[in-house]
């Protein structure tokens, strides 16, 4: 093929390709007639020739699909384009766009009149149209990218154009700083240019094949080497010019560079002398030719990608344009440049990221809620009835839940308290507004354990009668259902909720998945839930009728978090403590103290407490810990303690069979409780004063705090032994932090500085879109990018002025499951 039909044999295949739906090229193949008309006018193709290729691609949009096949073919024909029909026309929309990842959708298509049926665009609308010759385009149409190269490029996670301008280098080599032989350092990153003088390959002892090359500049001599690597010997010839980039090293006392780069230097240098881009890499892709393809790639394509973010608000964030973002990130002129790009790049995900949270927030708010009031009578009443004073904390957080309950929009809240705090009353006290207004409450545990401990509290709290005499519900109005409950009971349930007598309903979360109806549901409690997502919650609204939610969970949250993963929810914090709690005691005990820590169980049982022993992550996995744990509560009960009780509780145990563990222990069964860290102890046992945690070192700062929040409960004083695994390990510095303070909050934030958000609850788990650029910590850059989010939507509430419809796009690219996206109500 010749040059110019080469140019445009990948545009008409892929037209093809997509069922000449036209939608190779943005702005549509009739757009395209303008460029190929001038191309082949320079290409001298005959005048008469290329009229008639006008005439065949002006009325494209207007053609039939099997009009466009024809025409297209006909001007393959004329252009010496051939294997247009070879590809099956058959629709590979889902190859050619990857909604799964963070995507800007370019500049929608416009509806115009014009546009042919409307069939055809409801079967691709979520679909971005291709872009000036599609950034959704497969890899494949790219020069260079083959079948084979695409496929291994999509281990990479590469599929489309844009992939791989997103697809940004791990790190960078600078190699910027040209230098002369004669002023080189030991340990610099530096290129020089130089000539080759000498290449020899030789054997030194019969050791590994060392290929050995001198070069040499004005200023003096340098030695190369590279172990086996024969082959550089086939381009580095005696006499020619090069740009060589590494480090420089020691060799008996002289200076080398080992393994160093190297380019011709009449060339675009992209490997030396520059700051060079480190791809992630994988099999058959190497560095260097990604390093081009990417050049040619990001030349080409990263102007093309439109900007979502209008000026104005590229002034307010104080970015830099996209394109130039793009360029940077791949082959930065400057270290200041990288971080600019970076900026750039992360602000945009973490914007994306704030626009899908308070569209769910303002869709949430602009729902209708039916609205409960109480008198203030009525409620001081209540409180008056408890067997304890609330704390102020606990205080607030009433207040601020009747408020949302009064307000004629669903209530849509966080409630966050360490363990211990009091949480449970301040949802009952919710939930017994909604009743005392007529409807239903539920409240949904994560465990069964969980549920029932909930049911005997709040039954306890709700049907005792107060002081005139009379109780706030009859027991047949608080029910329990979980996986346990009989048929029969079960029944009776199903039939009291439906018919209203059940008032309030505790259970796990099964509660939501059965097909449970309630005569009137206005109020959801989910209890302990920091790993439901936005777009779990999302889905959980849309079941019942609008209802109150409050989310409950003890994980402190750090305000990074908080304003992402629980963004879309309004937060009350409790922190303060129930008064005449003691603050637990936390030690750190070396491996060699085990027996002072037995000693100091054996005399808290003695005064009638329990203990509870934590038996440490295994890397091997569950099997191995498991084992571990069994070997482990064998020795304590048989060598160590035993004339006492020890039982047992592991990941590997059915959920019934550790529920019952659980219960005897809490019902004294048990005077020590071993157990695996993949259990969930989340039971309420104020009699245990004692948690060991063995292989402290290994467990993240969270889960520390979660496992000594399980002592403390009582009036009791606790205590918390952290054994490291070894000594040396000891002046771990989240063991220190633990020993410092019994904040949760404090140690929340101290572990997301420590470990990162992956970490800390990894993106994925806590349901938010996969972040790239941006870290999750960067408190200023979020606050930045919420507020600007805000400013969007209280200009534009809908997105709809046509400057917004990018980034519109983009949002919806960024949040694929958001129920209800892009559609701000
Ligand atoms: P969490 O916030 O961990 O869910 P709970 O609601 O289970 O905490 O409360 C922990 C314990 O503290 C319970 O035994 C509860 O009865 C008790 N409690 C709650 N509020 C108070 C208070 N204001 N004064 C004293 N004890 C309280
Ligand atoms: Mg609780």
């Amino acid at each position: 093929m010749n040059a110019l039909a080469e140019k445009y044999a990948k545009i008409f295949k892929l037209e093809a390709q997509l069922g000449y739906t036209n939608r190779a090229v943005y702005g549509g193949m009739q757009k395209l007639a303008l460029t190929l008309l001038s191309d082949a006018r320079e290409a001298a193709l005959a005048e008469t020739l290329i009229s008639e290729v006008g005439a065949k691609l002006k009325n494209y949009e207007e053609l039939t699909t099997e009009q466009r096949r024809q025409s297209l073919l006909e001007v393959g024909k004329l252009l010496g384009i051939s294997g247009i029909e070879k590809l099956p026309a058959a629709a590979t929309m889902q190859r050619v766009s990857s909604p799964a990842d963070f995507e800007i959708k370019v500049q929608p298509e416009k509806t115009s009149q014009a546009q042919p049926p409307k069939r055809r665009m409801s079967a691709s609308s979520r679909v971005p149209a291709a872009s000036s010759v599609g950034l959704d385009a497969p890899v494949s149409v790219i020069r260079g990218i083959g079948e084979k190269q695409a496929a291994n490029l999509e281990k990479l996670g590469v599929r489309t154009i844009r992939d791989l301008l997103y697809l940004f280098p791990r790190r960078y080599e600078d190699y910027s700083q040209l230098k002369p032989i004669n002023q080189l350092h030991y340990g610099e990153e530096v290129t020089i240019i130089a000539k080759v003088i000498d290449v020899q390959v030789l054997r030194p002892n019969r050791g590994r094949l060392m290929t050995e090359v001198i070069v040499s500049d004005t200023t003096g001599m340098l030695r190369l080497l590279w172990f086996n690597q024969t082959y550089v010997t086939r381009y580095l010839k005696p006499g020619i010019f090069i740009s060589i980039s590494g480090k420089v090293d020691n060799y008996r006392g002289r200076p080398v560079l080992y393994h160093p780069d190297y380019e011709p230097i009449d060339q675009q240098q992209l490997n030396t002398n520059r700051i060079v881009p480190i791809y992630p890499l994988t099999a058959q892709i190497t560095q260097r030719w990604l390093r081009k393809t990417q050049f040619s790639v990001v030349h080409y394509w990263a102007e093309r990608v439109p900007d979502y973010l209008p000026n104005s608000l590229q002034k307010l964030a104080e970015v830099i344009p996209l394109q130039e973002a793009l360029v940077q990130i791949h082959f930065p002129d400057s270290q200041e440049k990288i971080k600019q790009a970076q900026y750039r790049l992360a602000f945009d995900e973490l914007f994306l990221l704030q626009l899908g949270v308070i569209q769910q927030k303002r869709q949430w708010q602009g729902l209708e809620g039916t609205p409960y009031i109480v008198e203030d009578g009525w409620l001081t009443e209540r409180i008056e009835n408890l067997p304890y004073a609330l704390t102020n904390a606990q205080k607030r957080a009433i207040a601020e839940i009747r408020a949302d309950l009064a307000s004629r929009h669903p209530m849509n809240r966080l409630l966050q308290g360490d363990v211990g705090s009091g949480k449970t009353i301040v949802a009952v006290l919710g939930m017994s507004i909604v009743i005392e207004g007529g409807a239903q409450a539920a409240l949904m545990a994560p465990t069964g354990i969980l549920a029932e401990q909930h049911y005997q509290t709040i039954l306890k709290l709700t049907t005792q009668p107060g002081r005139n005499g009379t109780a706030f519900l009859k027991p047949n109005q608080v029910r329990l259902l979980t996986g346990d409950t009989s048929l029969a009971e079960r029944r009776e349930i199903l039939e009291g909720l439906q018919d209203g007598t059940v008032k309030l309903l505790v259970g796990t979360h099964a509660l939501i998945e059965e097909p449970v109806t309630f005569q009137n549901l206005q109020m959801v409690v989910v209890d302990e839930q920091h790993r439901f997502g936005v777009e779990q919650r999302a889905a959980l609204r849309s079941k019942g009728n609008n209802p109150h939610l409050l989310v409950m969970t003890a994980t402190p949250i750090p305000r990074s978090l908080q304003l992402t993963i629980f963004g879309d929810l309004d937060v009350s914090i409790m922190d303060e403590m129930p008064a005449g709690r003691l603050p637990v005691e936390t030690r750190i005990a070396y491996p060699y103290e085990r027996q002072n820590v037995y000693e100091l169980i054996e005399e808290q049982v003695r005064q009638g407490h329990q203990a509870f022993i934590i038996y440490p992550l295994v890397e091997q996995g569950e099997n191995e810990e498991t084992k571990a744990a069994v070997e482990e509560q064998q020795t304590l009960q048989e060598e160590v303690f035993p004339h006492l009780k020890v039982g047992l509780v592991h990941g590997r145990m059915k959920p019934a069979e550790k529920d019952a563990v659980m219960l005897a222990f809490r019902n004294g069964e048990y005077d020590i409780l071993v157990s695996t860290s993949v259990v969930e102890v989340g039971v309420d046992v104020p009699n245990a004063t004692v948690m060991v945690i063995e292989g402290a070192d290994r467990f993240g700062l969270a889960q520390l705090h979660q496992f000594r929040g399980r002592v403390g409960r009582g009036e009791a004083q606790s205590y918390c032994i952290l054994i490291p695994e070894r000594e040396d390990v000891a002046e771990n510095e989240r063991l220190a932090a633990m020993t410092r303070t019994n904040d949760g909050f404090e140690l929340a934030e101290e572990d997301l500085r420590q470990r990162g958000p992956g970490d800390f609850l990894g993106t994925r788990q806590a349901g938010l879109p996969d972040l790239r650029m941006a870290n999750l910590a960067d408190i200023h850059l979020l606050q930045k990018a919420r507020s600007l989010a805000e400013q969007v939507y209280a200009a534009d509430p809908e997105l709809g002025s046509t400057e917004f419809e990018p980034l519109k796009a983009a949002i919806n690219q960024f949040w694929p499951e958001l129920p209800g996206r892009g559609e701000v109500s």
